[in-house]
């Protein structure tokens, strides 16, 4: 991919990690178009950006709502107090949402399509020297990872 940026390249590694079971454009513009609402409805209202879970309910489906909330919670994209039903974006979460918002659904669509010789990390394994299995990865987007963007 030309002009591809580290921003770029960890945010495709990341959708990959996350929503890989959806290659050859059958999905993807479905669940980016997902991802740029449910990310739209999480406003900054206190130190940072939160949903209330009505609006994403309305606005995404109840079961794509509840869906995306249990993949960000268990991948600590977002933090709760009593309930995630009004949740918080943690800095992982940030850093998506303001990569998500700087790019149209075409950009990231186009994004996203890598071919083979696109040597993709994961949060088990990293391609970015050689390739190595249990080497965690310091894509800030990942789960396990302690690296800032
Ligand atoms: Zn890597």
């Amino acid at each position: 991919m030309e002009n591809q940026t580290v921003k770029d390249k960890h945010f495709i590694e990341w959708f990959h990690e996350l929503f890989g079971y959806c290659c050859y454009g059958t999905s993807e513009e479905y669940i980016l178009q997902a991802l740029a609402t449910f990310f739209e409805c999480c406003r900054k209202i206190h130190a940072s950006p939160s949903y209330n879970y009505e609006e994403l309910e309305e606005k995404l489906t109840p079961a794509t709502a509840w869906l995306l909330i249990q993949i960000f919670a268990d991948n600590n994209i977002i933090s709760y107090g009593t309930s995630p039903r009004y949740a918080w974006l943690e800095r992982r979460g940030i850093l998506i949402k303001e990569f998500i918002e700087k790019h149209s659904i075409d950009d990231l669509l186009k994004m996203i399509d890598i071919d083979e010789k696109f040597s993709l990390c994961g949060t088990s394994f990293c391609n970015c020297d050689s390739y190595e299995i249990e080497i965690t990865c310091p894509n800030p987007l990942f789960k396990n990872s302690k690296v800032s963007w």
